[in-house]
């Protein structure tokens, strides 16, 4: 950082006050973590400086021995680890990954010469009229995924990602009185609107996906089953999700970030089927510029770690401490969608603390306790205010925290939310944006936060 410094001194004070504040508050975000200085010193350095697009021993650039290595090394981690046929590493980001995925179905599975035509273009400099075209010899295909209130993601064929304008969506729910996925009115969903497509995964369901059921439907229909693993590959990875629960045996295709669970580089990555494998590997210049040759390195280097029996312990320590986190709000009355949790994360419903979920996200920052708001099923106050707060252990695990440190945690959230009240609006009514914390409580439980 120093040498940061001496050419612009505000970006090294920058970094310099992001490590201080993510050593000194509570990372609670289910979609971030640490990762480890290896991959971070694999990401910094002169890879980043070479092009290589294409793919291994196929490049469009001379020079890239090194790269080869990094991504095949790269590639046989991931395929090793997760137990897939194939692995393509250069997505720089899980909605890339998704978009890598959705291509590669929509090529494999669809015959239309505007899609080979548009392959030689990057997605972006498509016209509207191209997408037209595009989608009118598709056959306007359908995508079924998980609604976003359940816990689905934007890029599961949601109209403000790129995937809502290559797909017709429709998405499914959860049962209204359990939070859980109902598998039976999924199935007679798919029969009805016979997808394409049926994603799987998720960015707010606390609970386990029973991906042989997935596909299982997915047959019935003739869809391919995408799973986006994003947020729970580290569970994968560390063998806590296995059987029905593991993705990769079951889905034709299977999507992931590194960075969440997974500890690694910010960063995606694709896992599929042989099938699938060439199609996938067009990637890049399909949908993806050149690849991060850096990241790649460093997802190599994650991928190794996440190889060694430690992570495993650690995946199991993620699922523990969620539970651990679940049942000390709920012993001190909170409600917890679904009542509990089975993987990393918790949906807490703020309602009965009478806040919005935007009030608890910033009355928990100034306490030090950093979080995000979040939909619950059918939510009241919408997708802006919420009514919901998400928890991920996956942070707080790299760091140490167990069980024990749970409970506290669990504690100071709570003494923070039952504190916490919405502030007057100018016109005596009760503002869903702005919150009163008494500062003394926030201090209190900030001290104790920097502490743990
Ligand atoms: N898929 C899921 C399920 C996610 O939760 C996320 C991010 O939160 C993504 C994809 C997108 O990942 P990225 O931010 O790397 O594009």
């Amino acid at each position: 950082l120093d040498v940061v410094a001496t050419v612009e001194p505000r970006i090294a004070d920058a970094i310099r006050q992001e490590l201080t504040d993510q050593r000194e508050s509570l990372k609670l975000i289910a979609s971030e973590n640490y990762a480890s200085p290896a991959v971070l010193a694999a990401m910094g350095n002169w890879l980043s400086d070479k092009y290589a697009e294409g793919t291994v021993g196929r490049r469009f650039y001379a020079g890239c021995r090194n790269v080869d290595t990094v991504e095949s090394i790269a590639a046989e981690h991931a395929r090793e680890l997760f137990g897939a046929p194939h692995a393509y590493v250069q997505p720089h980001s899980g909605i890339d990954a998704n978009l890598v995925a959705f291509w590669a179905i929509l090529a494999h599975r669809v015959e239309a010469p505007a899609l080979a035509k548009a392959q030689a273009k990057h997605v972006n400099d498509l016209s509207e009229a191209d997408w037209e075209q595009l989608r009118q010899e598709l056959g306007n295909q359908r995508a079924l995924g998980m609604s976003l209130d359940a816990g689905g993601h934007l890029t599961h064929g949601f109209r403000p990602n790129i995937s809502g304008k290559m797909f017709e969506q429709r998405s499914y729910g959860v049962d209204p009185a359990t939070g859980l996925v109902d598998y039976a009115a999924l199935r007679e969903l798919a029969r009805e609107f016979r997808p394409l497509v049926i994603v799987a995964g998720y960015s707010a369901y606390p609970r386990l996906i029973n991906f042989a059921t997935m596909r299982d439907i997915a047959d019935e229909v003739g869809a391919t089953l995408m799973v986006d693993m994003a947020h729970f590959a580290g569970l994968v990875a560390g063998k806590v999700l296995t059987g029905d629960y593991d993705p990769v045996p079951h889905a034709q295709i299977v999507t992931t970030t590194t960075h969440k669970s997974l500890r690694g580089p910010r960063g995606g990555l694709v896992l599929c089927q042989e099938e699938l494998a060439s199609e996938v590997d067009r990637g890049c210049p399909m949908v993806l510029g050149g690849p991060l040759s850096h990241v790649m390195a460093a997802k190599a280097v994650a991928l190794a770690e996440a190889r060694q029996p430690g992570f495993q312990q650690y995946a199991r320590q993620i699922v523990d401490n969620s539970r651990a986190l679940a049942d000390g709000l709920q012993r001190r009355g909170a409600t917890i969608v679904t009542g509990g949790t089975d993987n990393h994360l918790v949906l807490l419903d703020v309602g009965g603390y009478g806040v919005t979920g935007r009030q608890a996200e910033n009355a928990l920052l100034d306490s030090g306790v950093v979080t995000n708001r979040n939909s619950i099923p059918k939510d009241p106050n919408g997708a802006w205010y919420t009514s919901g707060i998400r928890l991920g252990t996956p942070a707080l695990t790299s760091r140490g925290l167990g069980v024990a440190e749970m409970d506290e945690v669990a504690d100071l959230i709570h003494t923070v939310l039952s504190q916490t009240s919405p502030a007057a609006t100018a016109d005596g009514g009760a503002s869903k944006a702005k919150h009163r914390l008494d500062d003394a409580v926030a201090s209190k439980v900030a001290a104790r936060a920097a502490e743990l």
